[in-house]
């Protein structure tokens, strides 16, 4: 008899999630099956049921790409795993190892890319297969549900920050405060770069400045590029993690002079383009880098920090059944650090 298992399932883009119960994969070869421990619920989920991205993500779906769990079966070929270990599972489900960018240490970037949650099924779920060889290992004994947003928000952030070349005791602004944000400001402290801290809610900017950043710039309340050129004298580095897309068009002109801003939030839809300043960028020798997760050497040093207690997201857990609502809160920007659910 097929054994089975809750999953939470996406039949149409813009409808709410179906709570039912669905096969229990079976791992193939070179495949883990993960007992779901914990799954961080990203903006990209929301994206993806909503459809904003092309292409769509493939239906039915299970979404979910912040897992922790517990290896549960393990497929033919695995090595180097056992029964129980603790692992999670990134955005990035697997890549082709043989391109350009594979090659070049790059693989977030391989057009044959899989998605976990988005084009292959995700920890919406009680189980979930993922392949080994692109699987996090988690420290035996960590939180994981303190560990799950660290699975997406911080690798993402850790990667872009990391990316735009930052140095100790130079300036990093962070735009968005959110399951994003509020991490990058961690991982910013903990790599030596003092933070400015943007966002429209009081509340998020509170957060922010209880994690370290030295400045709080209101976006909703005048002109936020304006405050931070007078505050810090423009920052040498930005990571934008916002969904609107001003956000993406004021960090440009938040930068110093040779300074550099990482794109890593994707309002997509209709705000997927920004009206920027060409003589800017010219004359100051500005630097636009995209960031799109992070690799799985990324997601080590990610998760090391974690787990050495420097970067700790903060979450609230909640059950699978609640995600409709979860998806309603995260619409209207009320949910201050992450949501992760959580199995028994
Ligand atoms: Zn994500
Ligand atoms: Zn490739």
């Amino acid at each position: 008899m097929t054994q089975m298992m809750k999953a939470a399932v996406l039949h149409a883009l813009k409808t709410p999630l179906s709570i039912e119960q669905v096969p229990i994969p079976e791992p193939g070869h070179g495949d883990i099956l993960i007992k779901v421990t914990a799954c961080g619920v990203c903006h990209s989920d929301l994206h993806a049921v909503e459809g904003d991205w092309t292409p769509p993500p493939v239906i039915p779906l299970i979404p979910g790409h912040e897992v922790a769990g517990k290896v549960a079966k393990i497929g033919p070929g695995v090595t180097g795993f056992k029964l129980g270990d603790e692992v999670g599972v990134p955005w990035m489900y697997s890549s082709c190892g043989q391109c350009e960018f594979c090659l070049a240490g790059m693989e977030t970037i391989c057009k044959q890319g899989e998605a976990t949650g988005y084009t292959k099924p995700g920890g919406y779920a009680e189980y979930m297969v993922a392949p080994a060889a692109f699987v996090g290992r988690l420290p035996a004994g960590t939180d994981p549900y303190a560990m799950a947003p660290i699975l997406c928000a911080g690798v993402t952030t850790y990667r872009g920050l990391k990316r735009t070349g930052a140095r100790p005791g130079q300036w990093v602004v962070i735009l968005g405060i959110g399951g994003l944000g509020h991490i990058a400001v961690q991982y910013a402290k903990a790599m030596g770069l003092r933070v400015a801290a943007v966002d429209v809610s009081p509340e998020k900017l509170e957060l922010a400045k209880s994690l370290g950043a030295e400045v709080t710039v209101n976006g909703a309340e005048g002109d936020a590029v304006a405050a931070i050129q007078e505050k810090i004298g423009g920052a040498h580095a930005a990571v934008v993690t916002a969904v609107a897309s001003k956000a993406f068009e004021q960090a440009i002109l938040m930068l110093r002079p040779a300074g550099t801003v990482a794109y890593i939030g994707l309002p997509g839809g209709k705000s997927d383009e920004i009206r920027t300043s060409i003589s800017a960028i010219t004359n100051w020798e500005l630097t636009i880098r995209g960031s799109n997760v992070g690799t799985r050497l990324d997601l080590n040093e990610a998760v090391a920090f974690a787990a050495n207690g420097v970067v700790k997201a903060k979450i609230r857990t909640a059950a699978l059944e609640d995600i409709n609502g979860i998806f309603d809160d995260m619409r209207k920007g009320k949910i201050v650090g992450r949501v992760v659910l959580k199995f028994s």
